[in-house]
């Protein structure tokens, strides 16, 4: 399948620059989507240089519009969207008692309804296809609940559902839909932790060490290879078994 498209969403850094780099060695032509659009450039040229090939977007999932044109822009350049990532996802934590109504919209704005849009747009491509595959990016604190991340656990317990919901609409034309929920990986978003929160996290888990971002990019080329095509409608944990 050489002439693929993947559609990353925060494909700028971390866990989504894995994905793209990861995906693009598989043999897609990526689209890295981020606001970033410097560090898309980057990724997109760390592509280039591995002999892949790469455009950029710079995609703001907090805005309907941005999803619409950023998914068109694609369709336009690559005649295509074979694969879906909804990657990007950000935090706001607080206790729920203290959390501000705006933290909770935006991480579930961007984490969840940003998701769900993504869909929307990229769906008619992948019918008219008869072939697709989405792959959402949860997390492991989705399944598990986490104090302090009401915002944030919610948007990720949404994806898993919105994940078995679009399997099921969607499945009878070959297009598969699945989540993947990492646990504690080594990304910007988990350096800024305190070190107490970091061993005690690292305590729990089985393999004791933290994961890498290629570590869930491995779980995504699987979902996204012919190989899964029976598989829909599953959350595959990438958690190192720090939550079984
Ligand atoms: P990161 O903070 O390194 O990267 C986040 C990405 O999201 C960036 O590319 C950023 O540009 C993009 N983004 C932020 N706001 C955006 C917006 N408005 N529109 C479009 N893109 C936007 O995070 P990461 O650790 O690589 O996380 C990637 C995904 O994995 C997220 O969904 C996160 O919730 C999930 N996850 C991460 C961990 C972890 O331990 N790092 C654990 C479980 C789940």
């Amino acid at each position: 399948m050489p002439d693929r498209v993947a559609f990353v969403t925060g494909g700028s850094r971390g866990i989504g620059r894995a994905i793209a780099l990861t995906l693009c060695r598989a043999g897609f032509r990526i689209v890295v989507a981020s606001p970033e659009v410097d560090k898309n450039e980057e990724v997109a040229s760390e592509i280039r240089a591995a002999s892949g090939e790469a455009m950029t977007l710079n995609l703001d999932l907090t805005s309907p519009d941005s999803i619409k044109s950023g998914v068109n822009q694609a369709l336009q350049d690559y005649g295509r969207i074979d694969v879906l990532v909804n990657n990007a996802g950000i935090t706001k934590d607080a206790l729920a008692m203290r959390m501000k109504l705006e933290d909770w919209n935006l991480v579930l704005q961007i984490n969840l309804t940003g998701a769900f849009l993504c869909i929307q747009q990229v769906l008619p491509a992948m019918l008219r296809e008869r072939w697709g595959r989405i792959v959402n990016i949860a997390s492991v604190v989705g399944r598990a609940g986490n104090p302090g991340q009401a915002n944030y656990v919610a948007s990720k317990a949404g994806i898993i559902g919105l994940t078995k919901t679009i399997a099921q609409e969607v499945g009878s034309r070959s297009i598969t839909c699945n989540a993947v929920a990492p646990g504690f990986i080594e990304t910007d978003m988990t350096a800024r932790l305190p070190q107490e929160v970091k061993d005690r996290m690292l305590g729990q888990i089985v393999l004791k060490r933290f994961g890498r971002p290629e570590d869930v990019a491995n779980a995504v080329r699987f979902l996204a290879s012919e190989e899964a095509a029976y598989i829909t409608g599953q959350c595959i944990d990438v958690n190192g078994g720090m939550y079984m």
